[in-house]
């Protein structure tokens, strides 16, 4: 049996009944320097137990739980389900290019792992695998998994070569959970390190329509801001990138359209957190988002939530009528999905200080300032869409976020730069 070609640092562990494998080179966000690697004996899969019988592989073979994984088991058999099924992507190395694809799989015992492939094995894997489905899983090599990108319960990732076998469960009707989540509170996110992943649970109070940045490439990305708030009562934007852009992020502007209280609550797996104005949130290439799902926490949340629904309003501004009326009155199911001009004296007791300004243009524009929302492009420079050029300065603008109480009631209000200042008492500029 002989040890793969490889750096002296390579560990290779092996026996009669088994053979190694080797994937080296540093290839996609899972996958770990070889130097750093474990290579583990991979069975072949004619010496295992008999698999003929449709139901023998589950019914016959001691299951491994994936918390028990490690890299000195020579023989494992997984079972669990693809809660997450990745797309086959391209990758670049100095040496090759290829094809990876990845898919998170959770068992019984609500333990989850990465499972990753290669090349030939990516592209028959991408074609079997199924998402919601359950399968046993055995013969591969299991890695230390990078922490950046990926919060899964185990420190190991798995990675499948052609020799793997992948064997849909015949009953599917096993008590493994659909989703896996371990979420935190928006409060939780700025004691959270930046650049690492979280899971968020959060009701979307609103979403932007779309922007288009470029890219350094010239080519364009979409994105969209969704505001979010938690039972902690806080507020943070999440930008949703590219395809969640396109596809959740339209979905979550449908659900977010109603001028009723009614908002969706949103469960985002593995939210990047940026530090970008302050601490917000992103997707990555890792990220999942789920729009109500049907998992306890998301009633719970919904209930309280609903709970609120006559102390939540979203009022929008506009010209009309000046109407004196206390919060409770510009709630009142009466005036919700309507817009009315009102006066109304109330406290602030809460600032959202995660986001409360944004780079405005200062472009000229029929002799007033554009103000226009800049966005960041890939290659560090600001753009404004309503200019449609780049432009070298900006003003920080306010786009504040209150909670304001009165003897009825309390709500959400959003004040821009002209009030916000005079609430603030300082301009941004001299902030
Ligand atoms: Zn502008």
């Amino acid at each position: 049996m002989a040890a793969p070609n490889g750096s002296p640092s390579i560990i290779t562990i092996s026996d009669d009944t088994s053979r190694t494998t080797s994937i080296t080179g540093s290839i996609g966000p899972n996958v770990v320097p070889p130097q750093l690697a474990v290579h583990m004996p991979i069975a072949r899969t004619d010496t295992l137990a008999p698999t003929t019988h449709e139901g023998c592989p589950v019914d016959c073979m001691q299951l491994t739980p994936i918390k028990s994984l490690n890299p000195y088991q020579s023989l494992w058999t997984i079972e669990g389900r693809v809660i997450k099924k990745g797309y086959l992507n391209n990758y670049t190395t100095e040496k090759r290019t290829g094809q990876v694809f990845s898919f998170d799989v959770i068992d019984k015992s609500n333990s989850d792992i990465v499972v990753t492939s290669f090349d030939q094995a990516a592209t028959s894997y991408y074609n079997q695998i199924q998402l919601g489905k359950i399968y046993t899983i055995r013969g591969g090599t299991l890695r230390p998994a990078k922490k950046d990108y990926n919060n899964s319960t185990t420190p190991w990732d798995i990675i499948l070569d052609l020799d793997s076998s992948i064997k849909l469960r015949t009953n599917q009707s096993v008590d493994i959970p659909q989703y896996l989540f371990r979420f935190k509170t928006i409060e939780e996110i700025n004691s959270s390190p930046a650049k690492s992943t979280i899971d968020l649970l959060a009701i979307a109070l609103s979403i932007t329509a779309p922007s288009t940045i470029r890219k350094s490439d010239r080519t364009f990305n979409h994105k969209r801001t969704v505001l979010l708030s938690d039972n902690s009562t806080l507020c943070s934007e999440a930008t949703l990138w590219g395809a969640f852009s396109d596809n959740k992020g339209k979905l979550l502007s449908e659900l977010c359209v109603t001028k009723t209280s009614v908002r969706p609550v949103v469960a985002i797996k593995r939210a990047k957190i940026t530090p970008f104005k302050g601490i917000t949130l992103a997707t990555g290439p890792n990220t999942q988002i789920f729009i109500d799902p049907n998992i306890t926490e998301a009633h719970a949340l919904r209930a309280w939530f609903t709970s609120l629904d006559s102390t939540i309003a979203y009022p929008s501004v506009s010209i009309g009528k000046i109407e004196e009326t206390d919060i409770a009155g510009i709630k009142s199911s009466s005036q919700l999905g309507k817009t009315l001009t009102f006066s109304t004296a109330a406290t602030i007791i809460h600032m959202n200080m995660s986001s409360f300004s944004y780079p405005g243009c200062t472009s000229i524009v029929n002799n007033q300032q554009c103000k226009k929302k800049l966005d960041l492009t890939a290659n560090s420079s600001w753009y404004c869409q309503k200019c449609k050029h780049d432009v070298s300065h900006y003003d920080y603008k306010y786009a504040s976020h209150f909670i304001i109480e009165d003897d009825t009631t309390t709500t959400w209000v959003t004040a821009f730069d002209e009030v916000a200042t005079s609430i603030m008492g300082i301009s941004t500029q001299e902030l």
